[in-house]
Parts: C-alpha cells; structure tokens; sequence
C-alpha cells in the first residue's frame, strides 16, 4: 500500500537543544543507512534499538553530524512502517544538511504536513478521531485540555463510537433477517428491539454530547473580556490572571505570534483573553484598543468580567454597561474592597441578577480564588474534577452525532409509525454511516486529506 519513503524534521524549528529528523517507509534504513558512519551497519540494528554514529556525505566523505538513530521497525511503529529516527544535536544548519543527505538517497522525498499522521491512519495503526486529537494535542493550551486530546488520542472517544456502531450493525441484521422471513411474530419482535436498541443508542449520543460543551471549553478556552470604567482595576486584574497562569506556553512553528488574544489558565480552565496582545507594553488594554474594539470584545465573549470599584458611586456609564450586560454569563468583580466603601451593590444585583458578584483586592491579592471558584462554577457546576474525560470537542464530531442521533430517532418515529421496516432500515444505516465518519471508517478521501493538511510539518 505505501510506495515511497518519507523524510521531515519532526521537531520545532529553532535554536533547541536537540533536533529529530522522521524518515518512514520501506526504505527507511537503508536511506539512513547510506550516510550514517556507525560501528554495526544499520540494517543490522535490531528494532527499538539505538545506535550511535556520524553522518558522513557519501559524496565528499566529510562528517556532518555525530547522532543517536532509533530503529523501529513496522509495524511496531508510529506510521506502522519502518521508522526511523536521527537525533542530532547541532544547529538548525547541520539538521537541514543532514535532512538533504537523506532526501538524495533513492526512493526518498520530503513529508508533507500531517503526512506520518496520515500514513499511520491509512495504515489502521490510528482513527481518524484519533488523528485529530494528535492535531489537538499539538495546539492544546492547558494542562487539561492536553489530557482530554490526549485521552481521545489513544482512543477513548473511538471506542464508545465503535461500541455503538456494533450495536447498529447487530441491530441491522436483525432487521435484514426479518425483511427475508416477514412473519408477523417477528416483525413486532423487530419493531420493539428497533425501539430499544435505538433508544439506547440514542443515550450513549445524548452522553457524548453532554461533554460537547465542556470539550469545547477546554479546547479552545473561555473567550472572556474583563470590561470596566478607566481606573477602576482591570489591567491589573488582568496582570494577576496571567501571573497566577499555569498555562502551557507552546511554541507551534507557523503560529503567529500577532494574535489579538491571550491565554490563561485558571485551575484547569484556559481562558483566552480578548484584545490582549501588547498588554505587557502598555498594561492598558482597553483603553489603548479604543471604544470599536472593546465593543467587539464583548460581543464575541462568552463570559465577561465587569470590573466595579467598591470605593466610587455607581457611574452612569456602568449603569449603560449593566443595561447592555443583561442575559449574558457576567461575573462581577468588586475590586479595591481595601478602599473605604462606595459602591451600592443593591442596583447592580437589581440589574443583573443572575451574575455572581466577587468581592476583590487586586492590591492586596485577595479574591482570585473566589474569581476561579466562581469562573468554574459558571461553566462547570462544580463536576469537572469527576467528569469523565471522553470529551467529544471537534466541531466535526459534534455535528456528527447530531446527525446520527437524527437518523436514529427518525428510525423510531417511523417504526411507531408502523412504516415498513425496509425503510426504517435506511435510517439506522445513515446513523451507522454517520457514525463511521468519525472514526473514518466512511470518511470521504477529501475530508481526510483536509483533516491532515491542518497538521504542521514532520507530523
Ligand atoms: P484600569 O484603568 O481599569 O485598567 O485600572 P488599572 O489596573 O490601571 O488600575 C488603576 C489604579 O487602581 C492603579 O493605580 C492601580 O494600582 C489601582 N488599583 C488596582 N487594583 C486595586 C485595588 O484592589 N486596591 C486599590 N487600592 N487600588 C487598586
Ligand atoms: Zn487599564
């Protein structure tokens, strides 16, 4: 099935400590074998093993590199192939010279983005669920969102999908026996197990979808604008949050670094921050993006912090924002609770009643935790600790299962309404169908190429 050998660096580009140049396909050691100087010969090496040498130009003789090659061969591998991996550790100079090398032995060309990723679903070593969650493991922006791309990377997701996609199938040939021996008896047996087994594979999609929401959170973090009069504290709430951040700070190569939005995370929940490109320059960051922009903040954001000061009277330009605020996920902080009382809070709970109100000292670090606490009740209520952690976070797969939980309940509708079941047939194959795309086992050859053009090199 595969035909040529493979060749990329694996590693982010830069000035790192050490570089990994991937070479996949059958090929693969004799390529590097060709321009590898070692004192056992590589197609000698046994697989899972590491051998140490220099890369030597098989045309000037002169050496590169001196490396540690790791042999793994398929299908015992990433790609299920035979793999190959050059760990050097000089500069970005002596990786590149050493990825030509490599390149000019026959049979060998350079990977394409995603392409190992992609070699190893189309070799059934991963899923295309799985695949996907590798993309998300590479972009993931906390500690908890690594785990759940993680967890769905070795499969957790794909599981529960092809547990419920056996149920159908079984549910199918019954069906299919039924439509050959049409006796009464049986059809009304077949009736109720449609009924049942569509029932309850209605609830395992009702379940999956359930985590949807949080899935997506965690992701792709709370989009979240702290909004406020001048003054009143917010850059330097703002300067709290980021410190008080445990966020994982990756370094993607081909991500820009110009975003207008900034990453934190709070006990597990990643926040992306409006508008906060810049903030350590200026430390003022709404007032320096202007009136327009904030205004396009809080449209966007999905929660807003509105920032109050406890020692000034309500302002009529915040009594505005409360009007404007109403029926959104608010959280409102009461900063500078060091200062003498003010703020009448009564007409802030009139206003908006549903917003919980968190009393704060910027100054004198008091109150962060009642802002997490509040933060992760808001979106949580209290369960993410003992969540089970088959998320179901991909927009993809979310409208899947919408999909197939359509077909499924159409398939139950038609057989209460007595349709004959060669037609409720169709609608439990659609769902059947459906639910492969996820794990793409009916995937279009179009959506796959797409899903892993979005992976970066050496992927
Ligand atoms: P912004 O204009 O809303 O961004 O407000 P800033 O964060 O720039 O803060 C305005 C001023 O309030 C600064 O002098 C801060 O040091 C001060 N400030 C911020 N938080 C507190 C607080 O909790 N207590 C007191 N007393 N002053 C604070
Ligand atoms: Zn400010």
């Amino acid at each position: 099935m595969t035909q040529d050998t493979i060749a990329a660096i694996a590693t982010a580009l830069g000035e790192g400590g050490i570089s990994v140049i991937r070479v996949s396909g059958p090929q693969a050691i004799e390529s590097v074998g060709g321009v590898l100087k070692s004192k056992q010969p590589l197609p000698e090496a046994a697989t899972h093993t590491v051998t140490y040498g220099h890369i030597v130009d098989p045309a000037s003789g002169e050496t590169i590199e001196e490396v540690l090659v790791t042999v793994m061969k398929g299908p015992r591998s990433f790609t299920a192939e035979d793999v190959v991996e050059i760990g050097a550790h000089g500069g970005l100079i002596a990786v590149r010279k050493v990825l030509e090398l490599v390149l000019r032995q026959p049979g060998v060309r350079v990977a394409e983005p995603g392409e190992f990723t992609k070699r190893a679903f189309l070799n059934g070593r991963i899923d295309l669920a799985q695949a996907e969650a590798v993309i998300d493991l590479i972009r993931s922006k906390s500690d908890r969102s690594y785990t759940v791309a993680l967890k769905q990377a070795e499969g957790t997701l794909s599981k529960r999908i092809h547990a419920l996609r056996h149920s159908l199938i079984e549910l199918l040939a019954h069906i299919e026996v039924n439509i050959d021996y049409p006796e009464h008896d049986v059809e009304e047996m077949t009736s109720r197990y449609i009924q049942e087994s569509c029932g309850a594979a209605l609830d395992s999609i009702r379940k999956l979808l359930q985590t949807a929401a949080e899935g997506k959170i965690l992701r792709e973090g709370i989009t979240t604008a702290i909004v406020g009069r001048p003054n009143v504290g917010k850059s330097s709430l703002l300067n709290a949050l980021v410190q008080e951040s445990k966020a994982i700070v990756t370094d993607i190569p081909g991500t820009t670094r110009d975003v207008i939005e900034e990453y934190v995370t709070l006990s597990g929940i990643p926040l992306r921050l409006l508008d906060t490109a810049g903030i350590r320059e200026t430390t003022d960051v709404v007032e320096r993006i202007g009136v327009e922009r904030s205004r396009s903040a809080v449209a966007e954001a999905e929660l807003l912090l509105l920032v109050l000061s406890h020692s000034e009277p309500l302002h009529e330009d915040e009594r505005e924002l409360l009007g404007k605020l109403r029926g959104r996920q608010v959280i409102v902080v009461v900063n500078k609770t060091d200062l003498p009382e003010r703020l009448d809070l009564s007409e802030v709970r009139d206003a908006l009643p549903e917003s919980r109100i968190v009393p704060m000292s910027v100054l004198q670090e008091q109150g962060l935790d009642d802002l997490e606490r509040a933060i992760r009740e808001l979106f949580f209520e209290g369960q993410l600790e003992s969540a089970d952690l088959t998320y179901v976070s991909n927009a993809r797969h979310i409208s899947l299962l919408h999909r197939a939980a359509d077909a499924l309940r159409d398939a139950v509708d038609a057989t209460d309404a007595g349709i004959p079941i060669d037609m409720v047939q169709l609608d439990v194959r659609a769902a059947w169908e459906l639910l492969g795309e996820i794990v793409g086992d009916t995937a279009a050859d179009s959506l796959i190429d797409q899903i892993f053009s979005q992976f970066c090199l050496g992927k």
